[in-house]
């Protein structure tokens, strides 16, 4: 098939170019001299992400999902109450996966399209005067509808309630996309994975483990073994591992990182809600479409889902996306299935490389008889991007001066601007 296929799937993402020649590297000795400083580099730059000093960062050869269970594990006992919001898949994963391992979870059922609820949180946190509530669960980036929730304000509610729960949070589908804070958020685990915000294949489930979480271990009374922390911390601690790490996403990982400090974090995570709101102008303006997030705090900035008018099915408009097109969106999860499409606008992207998911997904919805005006979804985003300010990261005009003058400067080692 000529042209290449455009991936939009809110996970697994596109891997640059310099990420995926990162990870074209021969096998090597996982006990040589050299590792460490592999591993002492990741861990470096893994803090700078989930902007911590005090957490631990941990990976392990797992998906995210291994990083949910290593969380709790390592943490809980069974029985231990601990405290959920369901309103989405991946939401209701973690929940399922907590029920698995014997905890008993106090599940608060929110509408698909809302957050995590904070007053509710705070609520019933404040009812649990004996403190029989050991962690709270928040998922920051809700995946399967593209809602975000405000973890600053969990924190708040633990606070409030002057409870002293742990806070777990599913980063997976938003580390190194949105705003994340570690330390300054009073996290005690952190779970994300390679696959999304990382731009790399799966494989790696990335945890980050606060003091407070770590001193649960010798009291913690669920089953552990391939996700032990104090085997990965014996380990790491002189830059080695318990068992063969995954080398050459540790390659990928190292790129990753060098990728999103040259672009300097703040910068990325303002990219992804230009991105975003580009595409937010496409649904909503252009396609007067809805999208499952139900309020605009609720948005996402990494996966916009799209709901689709009564009678239209929504694996009709991915088949036809993907074998017409070329054009893989993700689609619509339990509760949702066949009501929506996603699209994912994290990682390496920027206004053109959207412009083919959202023109491709206009023209497959036409051919599934969704009656949008033609161009419009183009029209919006693209209204959108030329007013706003792009971040840098993204391709900017050359200031007036350096347009001008066309020689180059005399010491080009000097140059970068
Ligand atoms: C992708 C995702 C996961 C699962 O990660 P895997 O790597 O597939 O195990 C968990 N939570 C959220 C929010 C996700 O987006």
């Amino acid at each position: 098939m000529a042209g290449r296929n455009f991936l939009f799937v809110p996970g697994p993402t596109n891997v640059p170019d310099r990420i995926q020649r990162a990870m074209m590297v021969s096998m090597e000795d996982h006990r040589s001299p050299r590792f460490p400083q592999l591993t002492q580099t990741i861990m470096a730059g893994l803090r700078e992400v989930f902007r911590t000093q005090s957490g631990t960062p941990f990976i392990f050869p797992s998906s995210g999902t291994g990083c949910w269970e290593a969380a709790l594990t390592n943490t809980l006992s069974p029985g231990d109450k601990v405290l959920a919001a369901r309103f989405g898949q991946f939401s209701h994963l973690w929940i399922d996966m907590c029920e698995r391992l014997g905890l008993d979870v106090q599940i608060v059922d929110c509408e698909w399209g809302t957050g995590v609820p904070l007053q509710q949180f705070e609520d019933i946190l404040k009812a649990d005067t004996r403190h029989q509530i050991k962690a709270v669960l928040a998922c920051q980036n809700e995946t399967a509808t593209g809602v975000s929730s405000d973890i600053a304000g969990v924190r708040e509610a633990l606070d409030e309630a002057a409870h002293p729960a742990l806070l777990f949070v599913d980063c997976v589908s938003s580390l190194g996309c949105i705003d994340f804070r570690f330390d300054d958020w009073g996290i005690d685990m952190a779970v994300s994975g390679s696959q999304k915000g990382f731009m790399l294949p799966a494989g790696l489930g990335i945890l980050c483990a606060s003091p407070k979480a770590l001193a649960m271990y010798p009291s913690s009374k669920l089953k552990r073994a391939y996700f032990d922390l104090p085997d990965m911390i014996q380990s790491n601690a002189t830059g080695y591992f318990p068992y063969t790490p995954a080398l050459t996403l540790m390659y990928g990982l190292i790129e990753s990182l060098k990728m999103i400090s040259e672009e300097g974090l703040d910068n990325v995570i303002a990219r992804h809600h230009y991105l975003a709101e580009g595409v937010r102008a496409a649904v909503t303006q252009g396609w007067q479409l809805k999208l499952c997030a139900k309020e605009q705090r609720w948005h996402s900035d990494t996966v916009s889902a799209v709901m689709l008018p009564e009678g239209i099915a929504g694996t009709e408009v991915i088949a036809r996306a993907y074998h017409r097109y070329n054009l893989s969106l993700g689609g619509g999860l339990s509760k949702v299935a066949g009501k929506l499409f996603r699209i994912g606008h994290l990682g390496d992207m920027n206004e053109i490389h959207l412009m083919a998911a959202i023109n491709g997904a206009e023209m497959a919805m036409l051919d599934c008889g969704v009656k949008v005006q033609p161009g419009s979804g183009a029209a919006a985003a693209g209204h959108y991007w030329r007013t706003h300010e792009a971040p840098s990261g993204l391709c900017a005009m050359p200031k007036p001066q350096e347009a001008q003058s066309n020689t180059p400067r005399s010491s080009p080692a000097l140059t970068t601007r």
